[in-house]
């Protein structure tokens, strides 16, 4: 199994690409905290892990605030003694959030305060206990807009997200002798509960698909692969990378009809 012994958190372990990710952690051998604000759903994941012979539990925590961040790595520390992976996925991409002159300044505030300062506390108040564990593996969610620019835009939503990389860099940088690696996971559109109402509408649809060279959206087990490789050992040699999943979108200048 390629999580044997370890131990991962995984923020907004109840939505789309969370819950795959924490199942599969699980599967692959790992004691799961299914942490989220949403705590009914996180633990309706954390039974879904049990009943399948895994071991998870769920943790109620919103990532803005420091003393739940606290209280969600103790809880983790209490049950399992160490911490290994953490997999910072938590975030928000509001309807009002759109162009830099529309978006109101509260939009603004609720997306960084979730997408950016909620990775940065999940690494503030992570790293020293995986430190005691020995040294973990860090997977920050981001997106393949921080690698690109939209016409129609999601201007805090972006701007998080390339926080999310630097980031993420920095972190990589100061603590890869300690054992710690930490790398952005940046997915392309992915087929979760949020993105296909967008998707309902037809020539937003069709606007989306004509950027993805694979003509598909990415499945949420598609983008868990991806965060399991990152949190295994086989990944042991890469840190501080933006690890694009992203059916070539930033690839291409132009795709195939
Ligand atoms: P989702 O909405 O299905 O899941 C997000 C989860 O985060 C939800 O369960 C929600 O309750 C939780 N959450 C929100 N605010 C929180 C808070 N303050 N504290 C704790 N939990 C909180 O979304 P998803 O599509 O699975 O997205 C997961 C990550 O992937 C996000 O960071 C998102 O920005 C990123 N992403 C998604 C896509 C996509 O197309 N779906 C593409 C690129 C990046």
């Amino acid at each position: 199994m390629r999580l044997a012994n370890k131990t991962a958190i995984v923020t907004g372990g109840a939505g789309g690409i969370g819950r795959a990710s924490c199942l599969i952690f699980a599967r692959e051998g790992a004691g799961v905290v299914v942490a989220d604000r949403a705590f009914e759903a996180a633990e309706g994941v954390a039974a879904e892990i049990r009943d399948a012979g895994g071991d998870a539990h769920a943790f109620e925590v919103d990532v803005t605030d420091v003393d739940s961040v606290d209280a969600m790595v103790a809880a983790c520390i209490d049950r399992y003694g160490r911490l290994d992976v953490m997999f910072n996925n938590a975030g928000v991409f509001p309807d009002a959030d759109g162009s830099v002159t529309d978006t109101p300044l509260e939009v603004w505030h609720q997306v960084i305060d979730i997408n950016l300062k909620g990775v940065f506390l999940g690494c503030k108040v992570g790293i020293p206990a995986m430190l005691a564990s020995g040294g973990g593996s860090i997977i920050n969610t981001a997106s393949f807009v921080a690698l690109m620019g939209a016409a129609t835009s999601q201007s805090a939503y972006t701007a998080s997200k390339g926080g999310v990389l630097a980031l993420t860099r920095e972190i990589a940088v100061e603590y890869a002798r300690q054992g710690i690696r930490a790398n952005a996971l940046c997915p392309g559109p992915t087929n979760t509960p949020l993105l296909a109402e967008l998707l309902r509408d037809e020539p937003a649809r069709q606007r989306r698909f004509v950027h993805i060279p694979m003509g598909r959206l990415a499945e949420v087990e598609d983008i868990a692969a991806a965060a399991l490789y990152l949190a295994s050992d086989e990944s042991s040699y890469v840190t501080g990378t933006d690890f694009v999943v992203d059916g070539g979108i930033t690839a291409a200048y132009v795709t195939p009809e």
